[in-house]
């Protein structure tokens, strides 16, 4: 819009200019034109006074606009009176040959009109036509009242002509402003249907990004992210709690100096009695709820100066970002809460038979891929029908709980104890070899063989024993199924040996970590 103007007026200022030289030119050709003809009017003083004022003029805007850096605006005004005198001394010197100036004073109005504001130039065109009518009535009043008459319309000619370029060119100024303002509101309006978009895609995004991954604290930073950059702020932390428990659900944060680890247990019920918002002056934050759902509250906690740049907008689009996050934790929490109900086993609280399978299979997996080695005991209770039929089922039942604490307790945390079935365990020991594994096997039949188990009144001193089988991969088996059947061998193998007693599977493959084991075995029985 600024470059049409500019261009506009660029040219207005070439034309005025070159009217000008032009004018001048004439005003100089009538004057030769008079001495060649001898016609004394037209190289007299009013016509000589009138070329030269025009010449003069025309000289001097010239030079303001080129090397005067003046606004075109200020040389017109500066301009317009000089003018007015060089007219008036051309019609006057001319005012016995037919008028021939009227047509200047026209084309001089209607530039000045045009050029103008509408006052100057209403001002510009009232002047020409005095001076019009006063040149004419200075030189020679007319004899006829029908001249005077003529004289007088052509004035009001001027002056019409010059009033109507005024208020056209007002007029036409006005229309160019509206549209440049309406081209300016489009653009304001495109920009800010932009920043819409650009919000939508990044709901959009983070509810991908929360939907995309059970592990919502993997992508807690980038949703974080996503979020500030959406609102336009540095950093944040968002935090999902469970306002009844006043448990961290998720937290994430992005960049801050000081991450979320600052933020104060207690704080959602902090907030919530602070009416919404709290400050957390030694943190430098301010901490507010932007959303509140069933037990769950999300809190966002940010620096207080860009806490008070988020407007009514942002504040919209951190609610439906938190919206999509809280869906997402409960998603996370009914998961992980699924999956667990799924792998462990009610009566001992360990891991059950589903679970061993997948993490034998993950074992193997690794295992194989670095060439690691790992071990698997079976557990099976020495003659537990006997336990069952003098104590109860329930006594066994909980004798079988028991029982799960006390190999839990044997072993390291990173071994993986699970109920096998009935009453038989399994534990199985990353990155051990038959030999260690024999010494974990040893710990827990110690253990369990030292355990006082309640009876059936609930008093301490039952005596339990195990049966442990004790198998190695890769040493054994190549194979799940196989590492399984050696491990279930093996415990065949200790009860019939008499039973409370580790067994190490027969090697299908035999090498050197084998014989090792056996070795072991050999010193530890008895
Ligand atoms: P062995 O020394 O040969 O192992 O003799 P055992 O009596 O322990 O025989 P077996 O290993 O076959 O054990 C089966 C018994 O274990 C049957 C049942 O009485 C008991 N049992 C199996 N599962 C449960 C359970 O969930 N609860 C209870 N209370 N007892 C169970
Ligand atoms: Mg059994
Ligand atoms: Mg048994």
């Amino acid at each position: 819009m600024g470059d049409r103007t500019y261009s506009s007026l660029l040219l207005n200022e070439r034309a005025y200019t070159a009217t000008r030289v032009l004018l001048a030119a004439i005003a100089w050709l009538l004057v030769w034109a008079g001495l060649a003809t001898g016609t004394s009017q037209l190289y007299g003083p009013l016509m000589l006074s009138g070329a030269l004022v025009a010449t003069f003029t025309t000289v001097g805007v010239v030079a303001a606009s080129r090397f005067g850096h003046i606004a075109f605006e200020t040389i017109l005004i500066w301009a317009a009176p000089v003018d007015l005198i060089a007219l008036g001394l051309s019609v006057a010197a001319l005012h016995g040959y037919g008028d021939p100036v009227l047509a200047v004073v026209l084309a001089f109005v209607v530039f000045y009109g045009h050029l103008l504001e509408r006052r100057p130039a209403l001002l510009v065109a009232i002047a020409a036509t005095l001076v019009y009518l006063g040149a004419h009535a200075a030189v020679q009043p007319f004899a006829e009242w029908y001249e005077t008459l003529f004289l007088g319309m052509k004035g009001l000619a001027v002056l019409y002509v010059g009033t109507l370029s005024a208020v056209m060119s007002e007029r036409h100024r006005e229309r160019e402003y509206e549209v440049g303002e309406a081209v300016l509101e489009r653009g304001r309006m495109a920009e800010e249907l932009q920043r819409r978009v650009d919000e939508l895609q990044a709901i959009l995004d983070v509810n991908e990004m929360v939907h995309s991954s059970f592990d919502l604290d993997r992508v807690g930073a980038s949703i974080v992210e996503t979020l500030c950059r959406t609102v336009g702020i540095a950093g944040a932390t968002v935090t999902v709690m469970d306002k009844r428990k006043n448990e961290t659900l998720f937290s994430a944060s992005s960049g801050l100096a000081q991450p979320a680890a600052g933020v104060p247990d207690q704080l959602a019920l902090a907030v919530e009695a602070a009416d919404g918002q709290l400050e957390l002056a030694e943190q430098h934050l301010i901490c507010r709820s932007i959303q509140d759902h069933k037990d769950m509250i999300v809190l966002f906690c940010t620096d207080p100066s860009s806490m008070e740049r988020l407007g009514h907008r942002e504040t919209q689009v951190l609610k439906a970002i938190s919206t999509g996050l809280v869906v997402a934790v409960e998603n996370s929490r009914l998961y992980r809460l699924t999956h667990r109900l799924a792998v462990t086993d009610d009566l001992t609280g360990l891991y059950n038979y589903r679970y061993l399978q997948q993490r034998l299979d993950d074992e193997i997996e690794r295992s194989r891929r670095y060439e690691k080695t790992f071990s698997l005991l079976m557990l099976d209770i020495d003659g537990f029908k006997r336990f069952n039929d003098t104590q109860g089922h329930l006594a066994g039942d909980r004798a079988l709980a028991d029982l799960g604490a006390v190999i839990r307790s044997a072993v390291r945390e990173v071994d993986i104890v699970t109920r096998y079935g009935g009453e038989e365990f399994s534990v199985i020991l990353p990155e051990t070899d038959s030999s260690g594994a024999l010494i974990a096997a040893e710990k827990i039949r110690e253990a369990v063989a030292a355990h006082e188990f309640l009876d059936a009144g609930g008093q301490p001193g039952l005596r339990l024993t195990v049966s442990i089988g004790l198998a190695t991969y890769p040493a054994h088996a190549a194979d799940k199924e196989s590492l399984l059947r050696h491990a279930d061998d093996a415990v065949y193998q200790a009860k019939a040996d008499g039973k409370d007693r580790v067994r190490v599977a027969q090697a299908a493959l035999a090498d050197g970590a084998e014989e090792e084991a056996t070795a072991a075995e050999r010193g530890s029985s008895e």
